[in-house]
């Protein structure tokens, strides 16, 4: 079963990554609203879709937190991350800019002394943007996502939505022809982020995809010398999948991978 928010806010929910993570959800809380379609996204396969969602606003968004972070105060129970991921990519929300401004401020108003830390997951399409660059520069931690090393596999993999359009947001590329461009603005970031990366093998549509493994995992670590992230984040598959025939790599193999990394001077750390 999918794993779909049905409420602007959800959790707290102890997270691999973050610990006790409040979840803010800026996609719909009826349809997932993602310009990616992953074969391995936990909200399942994107809808068939009108391109006119109710997303929430920022004062609903703001509301909702307030009132979560008030309840939270008073049982003591400060979350270590308001979390932003949610049934969709965040950063396609038309406020996200005045929506992390909100979040910051009610973070503080609720716990001054320690607040909670600010997280986005991200699937990174919109850092080509600088009003996403300079809101994602405010918040404690942004985790960016790349999957592939190659145009093949990341169009395999996520599976951009050639033809998505969302208020001023249009997709006019084919995957292969954004991948390029999504490994330089990667390279151009200029602030602290964590490139996260799912490792799995499998088969989709009589495809085989493999990124943890041979000339796709070659491929991947020639990206990142190209992209030199701060940080990788490697992690593998926790629930169930829309394609059903995905393998979830050993905790040992994920291991590996980030070792093999570290061997090569990143600062690479693999979740299970
Ligand atoms: S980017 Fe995230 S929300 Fe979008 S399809 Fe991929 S896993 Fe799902």
């Amino acid at each position: 079963m999918a794993f779909f928010h049905t409420h602007i806010i959800t959790g707290p929910i102890h997270s691999r990554r973050l610990g006790s993570s409040l979840g803010v959800n800026l996609s719909s809380t009826k349809e997932k609203v993602c310009n990616y379609n992953c074969v391995y996204c936990e909200c399942g396969w994107n809808t068939e879709w009108t391109g006119h969602p109710t997303l929430p606003t920022c004062a609903e968004v703001e509301g909702a937190l307030d009132t979560a972070l008030a309840q939270l105060r008073e049982l003591n129970k400060r979350p270590d991350s308001i979390t932003f991921s949610g049934n969709g990519e965040p950063t396609l929300h038309p406020d996200f800019p005045a929506v992390i401004a909100a979040t910051l401020r009610a973070a503080r108003k609720h716990f001054p002394d320690n607040p909670p830390i600010v997280t986005v997951i991200s699937n990174a399409t919109q850092i080509g943007r600088p009003e996403i660059v300079d809101a994602l520069a405010l918040c404690n931690k942004v985790l960016l996502k790349l999957d592939a090393g190659t145009p093949h596999a990341y169009a395999l993999i996520n599976r951009l939505q050639k033809g998505f359009q969302l208020d001023k947001i249009s997709v006019e590329q084919s995957a292969e022809e954004f991948y390029p461009q999504l490994v330089e603005n990667l390279a151009a970031y200029p602030h602290p982020y964590t490139l996260q990366t799912l490792l799995f093998r499998g088969e989709y549509e009589g495809e085989r995809i493999d990124n943890a493994a041979g000339s796709e995992w070659e491929a991947y670590k020639n990206q990142l010398k190209r992209i030199q992230p701060p940080a990788i984040m490697l992690y593998g598959l926790d629930r169930e999948t829309p394609a059903k025939q995905l393998i979830k790599l050993s905790a040992e193999e994920l291991e590996a991978r980030a070792e093999e990394l570290r061997a090569l001077g990143f600062n690479a750390t693999a979740f299970f």
